[in-house]
Formats: C-alpha cells, sequence, structure tokens
C-alpha cells in the first residue's frame, strides 16, 4: 500500500475528537496517511546530557535536578511561582531558577527535595541561570530517566488545540499499526542511485530517528518522493507553454453564454482571455495541466465557474476543491446562486456531510447524476467515485499537499486540471519547477475597484485608527480585526484575541453587533457568524488569521491586522486582499510593536507602498532571500513539505531526466496526460526494475 492510500479519517484515532480533528484539517493533515506525512519541522536532541553548569545562554539544559527551594515575585494577583533548582546528574553542578508563568499550580508538583528530569531553555538573566520554558517530569520509581530522555524528539508544526505530545502520540499509533507496509513510491534504480531509504526505513526515521543523520536520510527521501511526483503532474508532453494570447479558437458554450448575460458586470478583458486559453485547452486531447493565477480579488473563481461550464455543457463532470470548509461552503452557496438557474446540478460534500445524505449523494455522483461536485480534502476519500470526472479544479492550489493532489488525479481517466493561486510564482522557478506547466494570468483588476488605502499604525497611535474605523461603521459599512494564529502557545495568544474583543465591544464600540472567530470554534459556529456578517447582521468580526483565505464579502472596507509585524508578506496581502473587493474605498491598517526588526519594517513598507500582488511576492522573495530554506517551504506558492526548492534544485534536472526514462519505457503511456501518473503510480508497471530494463 501507498502511504496516501492510508485514507482513514484522522477523527478515527482513539483520543482524536472533534476540536482535535479540525485543528488537524488546518494543518491538512486529514487522514492517518497524511499524518504520516507530517514533516517534523525540526528534532529535539535529548540524546545527551547537558548539566546545567555547561549552559551558555539560550541553550538547552538536558538533565535531572533536585528543587531546592520556592519564591514568589511580581505585584499583587500576578504572584508569579519560582523555583530554585540544582543539577544532581553525574556530571552536574549548577543552580538555576525556573519562573512559572502562569503555572503557579506547579509549587504543588516541583515539591522542595524532590527530583526531576528536566528538559528546557535556559537565558542567564541578573547573573542568574532562569527559563521559562522547561519541562519536568519525575524520575521513574526505580530512579531512572522518564520515556523522552535519551531520545531525539520530532517537533511537529501544530495549530489549535494539537501539542507535541499529542502528535507524537498519534503519529505512533499510526506507525504502529502500519510498520513495514509500505510499498515504494520510487522505482528501485532511483533509491540505489541517490542512496534513499526505502519507503519503511524512511517514514520510521522522519518521526522516530535514532540519530539527527538518520533524519536528515528521512528528509531527503521524501523530498525525492515530493519532487518525483510534483514533476510528474506538471509534465505535459508536446505543448509549448502558450502565453497570453493563443486563444482564439475555441468557441463559447450555450450555458457560458447564458451564464455570462444574466451577470450584473462584463468580464474584465484579462477574464475574457484566460476563459479561452482554458477553453482551447479544455477542447484539446492532450489533458490540461494550468495554473491560474491572479491577485486576490481578480475574480478567478467566476473563471472557474465559466470553464467548468464548458465541460458540463458536453456531459463530463467536475470536482471543485477548496481548502476549507467555510470556503467550499461559500463557493457552493455561489455557484447554487449562479449555475443553479441555468440548470446544472451541483453537489456540496465535506466532512461534515453524513449518513442518509452523504450516501445519497454519493451514488448520485456516481451515477453521473450531478455535474459538479464542490467540496474539501472529502472529495479525496476513497468512496467518492464519478462517472465521467473529466475536470478538477483546485482553489488555493498551494494549500494542498503534493501528494495528495496525486489521489484526486486518480479518480478520472485523465482529466483536466486547473489550479488557482492567489500567490504568483516567480519567473525563474516557474521555469524550473513548472516547465511543463501552462500559466494564465488575470493582472487587471474588475473596474470601478479601488486600491486599498494602507496606514502603518504605532501601537500608541491606535485611538485614530479606531476612529477612522467608527466612521465607516456610521457608512453602514464592515471591517475585520485580526491577530495572528493561534500557535503553539496556544492558550496566551487566544487570551489576546478575547480581551482584544471585549475591549472593542465594551469601550470602543459599545452596542455595534460583533463576534469573536478563531480556529478552536466548532465548524457549524464559524459558518453560522459568517453567514451573520455577510447579511451584515453583524458589523465586525474580530479573529485569529480564519479569515486568510478566499472570504468574499464586498461591504467590508476596514482590515485592521494587529501584530501586523508577526505575519509573513504573503499572509499580510492575503488578509488586505479580503477587502476592496467592490467599488467602495476600503483601507487596510497595520498595527505594529515599536520595536520592529529590520526585516519586519521592510515588509510593511512594501506593504504600504504596494498593492500589487506580483510586486510583493517579488519583495518577499528578495527580503527573505532565496536561500532561507524555512522560508522557500512556507512560501505561498507552491506546499512542499520536504524538498527545499533551493536547495534540492540540483536533483530537479536528475528526477526529470529519470521520469522521461519511465515514460520512454512505455510509450503508450506518454500520450495520455495525467493518466500517466495514475498507472505510474497505481499499476506501478514502470517501478518493476525488469520492465524498465526491456
Ligand atoms: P479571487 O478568487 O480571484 O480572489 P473572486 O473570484 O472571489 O476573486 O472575485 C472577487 C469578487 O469580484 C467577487 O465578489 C466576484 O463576484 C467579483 N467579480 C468577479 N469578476 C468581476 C467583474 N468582471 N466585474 C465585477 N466584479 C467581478
Ligand atoms: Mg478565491
Amino acid at each position: 500500500m501507498y502511504i496516501r492510500q492510508l485514507q482513514e479519517p484522522i477523527e478515527r484515532l482513539r483520543g482524536v475528537g472533534k476540536q482535535l480533528a479540525e485543528s488537524y484539517h488546518n494543518l491538512g493533515v486529514n487522514s492517518t496517511g497524511d499524518l504520516l506525512l507530517l514533516a517534523p519541522r525540526t528534532y529535539e536532541d535529548r540524546s545527551k546530557l547537558v548539566p546545567l553548569g555547561k549552559l551558555g545562554d539560550g541553550e538547552y539544559a538536558n538533565t535531572v535536578v533536585e528543587v531546592l527551594s520556592h519564591s514568589y515575585f511580581g505585584g499583587k494577583g500576578k504572584r508569579t511561582l519560582k523555583v530554585t533548582i540544582k543539577d544532581i546528574s553525574d556530571e552536574g553542578d549548577g543552580k538555576a531558577a525556573l519562573l512559572c508563568f502562569g503555572r503557579n499550580f506547579l509549587e504543588r508538583v516541583l515539591r522542595i527535595g524532590s527530583q526531576f528530569y528536566l528538559y528546557g531553555v535556559f537565558q542567564r538573566n541578573f547573573h542568574e541561570l532562569q527559563s521559562s520554558q522547561f519541562e519536568m517530569l519525575p524520575l521513574k520509581p526505580d530512579g531512572s530517566m522518564p520515556g523522552d530522555f535519551g531520545k531525539l524528539l520530532p517537533i511537529y508544526p501544530l495549530s489549535g488545540s494539537l501539542s507535541q505530545r499529542i502528535v507524537r502520540r498519534d503519529v505512533s499509533a499510526v506507525l504502529a499499526s502500519h510498520l513495514a507496509t509500505f510499498s515504494e513510491e520510487l522505482p528501485p534504480r532511483m533509491i540505489e542511485r541517490y542512496g534513499l531509504l526505502s519507503m519503511n526505513d524512511a517514514v520510521r526515521a522522519l518521526h522516530q530517528p535514532t540519530s539527527l543523520e538518520e533524519a536528515r536520510g528521512a528528509t531527503r527521501s521524501f523530498a525525492f518522493i515530493e519532487l518525483f511526483y510534483l514533476l510528474l503532474m506538471n509534465r505535459r508532453k508536446n505543448s509549448s507553454p502558450t502565453v497570453q494570447g493563443r486563444a482564439h479558437a475555441c468557441k463559447l458554450s450555450v450555458l457560458q453564454r447564458r451564464f455570462i448575460a444574466s451577470l450584473p458586470f462584463s468580464l474584465t478583458e484579462d477574464q475574457e482571455t484566460v476563459l479561452r486559453e482554458i477553453c482551447t485547452d479544455l477542447d484539446d486531447e492532450i489533458s490540461m495541466n494550468r495554473l491560474l493565477q491572479g491577485d486576490v480579488g481578480s475574480g478567478k473563481t467566476l473563471i472557474a465557474w465559466l470553464s467548468a461550464l464548458h465541460v458540463i455543457q458536453s456531459g463530463g463532470q467536475v470536482a471543485f476543491m477548496a481548502p476549507t470548509e467555510l470556503l467550499a461552503r461559500q463557493h457552493a452557496e455561489q455557484a447554487a446562486s449562479w449555475l443553479g438557474p441555468l440548470g446544472v446540478r451541483l453537489a456540496f460534500l465535506t466532512g461534515s456531510v453524513t449518513g442518509k445524505s452523504r450516501k445519497l449523494l454519493l451514488e448520485a455522483l456516481g451515477e453521473g447524476r450531478i455535474d459538479i461536485i464542490i467540496g474539501t480534502h472529502a472529495l479525496f476519500s476513497p468512496e467518492v467515485t464519478f462517472s465521467a470526472l473529466k475536470y478538477i479544479i483546485i482553489d488555493e492550489q498551494h494549500r494542498f499537499g503534493v501528494v495528495q493532489r496525486v489521489s484526486l488525479l486518480e479518480k478520472g481517466r485523465a482529466p483536466d486540471v486547473l489550479m488557482m493561486t492567489a500567490t504568483p510564482i516567480p519567473r525563474t522557478l516557474a521555469l524550473t519547477v513548472f516547465g511543463d506547466l501552462n500559466i494564465s494570468t488575470i493582472r487587471s483588476m474588475p473596474a470601478g475597484r479601488l486600491p486599498v488605502i494602507t496606514y502603518l499604525v504605532s501601537n500608541e497611535s491606535r485611538q485614530r485608527m479606531y476612529a477612522a474605523v467608527g466612521v465607516e461603521f456610521s457608512r453602514d459599512h464592515q471591517a475585520y480585526f485580526v491577530y495572528p494564529r493561534i500557535d503553539d502557545q496556544g492558550e496566551s495568544s487566544l487570551r489576546d484575541v478575547e480581551s482584544m474583543f471585549k475591549l472593542l465591544t465594551t469601550s470602543m464600540y459599545p452596542g455595534i453587533p460583533a463576534a469573536l472567530i478563531h480556529s478552536r470554534l466548532p465548524e457549524e459556529e464559524k459558518v453560522d457568524i459568517l453567514t451573520k456578517f455577510r447579511k451584515r447582521e453583524l458589523k465586525f468580526l474580530v479573529s485569529t488569521s480564519v479569515v486568510e483565505v478566499g472570504i468574499d464579502i464586498p461591504n467590508a472596507t476596514c482590515m485592521v491586522i494587529e501584530h501586523a509585524e508577526r505575519f509573513g508578506l504573503s499572509a499580510l496581502h492575503q488578509l488586505r486582499g479580503r477587502v476592496g473587493r467592490s467599488d467602495l474605498q476600503s483601507y487596510c491598517f497595520l498595527v505594529y510593536e515599536s520595536q520592529l526588526g529590520e526585516d519586519a519594517k521592510k515588509r510593511l513598507m512594501v506593504m504600504k507602498e504596494s498593492n500589487d500582488g506580483f510586486h510583493i511576492a517579488e519583495q518577499d522573495l528578495l527580503i527573505r532571500g532565496p536561500g532561507e530554506v524555512a522560508g522557500t517551504r512556507q512560501s505561498g506558492f507552491l506546499k512542499l513539505r520536504f524538498a527545499s526548492l533551493t536547495e534540492d534544485i540540483g536533483q530537479i534536472e536528475s528526477i526529470r531526466n529519470e521520469i522521461d526514462m519511465i515514460l520512454a519505457s512505455d510509450p503508450g503511456l506518454v500520450d495520455l496526460g495525467n493518466a500517466v501518473i495514475r498507472d505510474v503510480l497505481i499499476n506501478a508497471p514502470p517501478f518493476d526494475e525488469t520492465a524498465m530494463e526491456s
């Protein structure tokens, strides 16, 4: 079995309830297979003893200590426990203090005289070694070290209610029941030539490495797999990448013309052009593999619907996939009001569609009684089958992992694929990685749009901003107030949003209806809040960055981003793109802390000076430098989990050659377009060494 075929929903794992499942979904982890493909951000080395006495500033201790005394510091009501400890390990000496912010209950746990295993990062303050980020575990009854000591621990990306402990628990559970059952994803010859780990070794070493070298080996193996799939998917035989302008041959179909006639506005020139480019491809025998890029608000979704009509007209089925339930729902509602009147049969499928209605829906889909299905990753599930899947549209494509996307392709016979993104791909990168991919670009905004005016607001001068937003309320316009996402520190930043909400609703804007929305709210509640906001029953939303993608509420004219310095450029641009979506003048307020780093300052200046997503993407690359590995991985245009486009770029050519060889070994595969992937990956004849030689 291939890892990506491990499709058991993550919520079926013991201990994973609804809330944890949603947090996993936010990370793009929907199935147990996805969990195994979750790349650790880094590893914590707890294999070597590091006593307190030898610590430098900012270094991690990994040792055994005894509690000496307790004391308190700080004013009334804000007292914080301080625990003094001494090292008692074999090589141990040295003392230190643990500052237990918000954890005064530790007084009862860390009893004076008792001994613990300690792991934590220390600073030197006032000639004292101090830590506020530490872990203490009691020694086992026989005096030996507890579980985590001596290990190399993976540190995973987190979201919502997840903790390292929970993710490690779940990964171990999945690993335990599937150890050594995975098929190779790469031809044996490649594994050998590049010194990669076998699939089963790689999975284990990724999550439970015995050394850092082994962990690096695992990451490298997965990077190869990822690039292999990516290049395979982006491969398109016999096509010259089209520039804008190739489109002419394609005639609009009846449904398309009726839809355009029903719109209250006309298409922009760029929309016309890309629509024709896409339809020309759809008519072509060779499968389309096209990226549609256009700035936030440029009207990509409309093009998606229009192009879908082309396929529906000729009897094919369409799958439209969005990264979140919220977004899928918004798209489905819009499609219902736009396409429904044309007689198009629509369906909506997410994890929350269950029971009888799910069964009926899947039946109808399998029998071809549904023309277009709109949904989330739920569309990947094995039980979803189509009678004639011809066209796949992926919104916010960078949110889906490379390997995930393969699963959807496998559902059709050489389906056409349109990927949409608001984050343009820098040209140099596009040529290297997407050499075979065709790109359509919408550069202009719909007529009548005014550029969003952006203000940088220092923490001290926020009163004027509140007043300005108040004026917008009096004009019956709406606003978003956004906080950084609830992250590893979880609780504390949630408290920030909550206290902000209280401040805004009581002192700033009393009597104005508002809601708090964050990633830990149940899905139905989020949907409910957004519906009310859309109907203008709510005037403003205070949120963590859940509004980041895709939300389209044209009457909202203010975007206030708190701690703007903590956001990356592409996130800021996405957030700002939630306003300025009509002919109303919109405003974006970037509130920053006074102590700004150099890069943060540059980012905010870029935002102030430009509304152009293409310019911003290039500046982003400049500021971060292409050499910054983590940056490249997180950047908007490609969700690579293992490969780094800068470090592994040297491999790309070799992998491309390998793919050419595989395809050359069976010329029958070549003409099938995307079906090549299906055959290569599912039936896997080319993975057989003998088949390759013959
Ligand atoms: P994107 O997905 O590119 O961010 P959307 O497709 O959500 O943008 O479009 C943003 C808004 O602009 C939507 O409300 C949409 O109905 C509207 N829109 C799309 N095309 C046009 C157009 N040609 N003229 C006016 N409004 C448009
Ligand atoms: Mg969109």
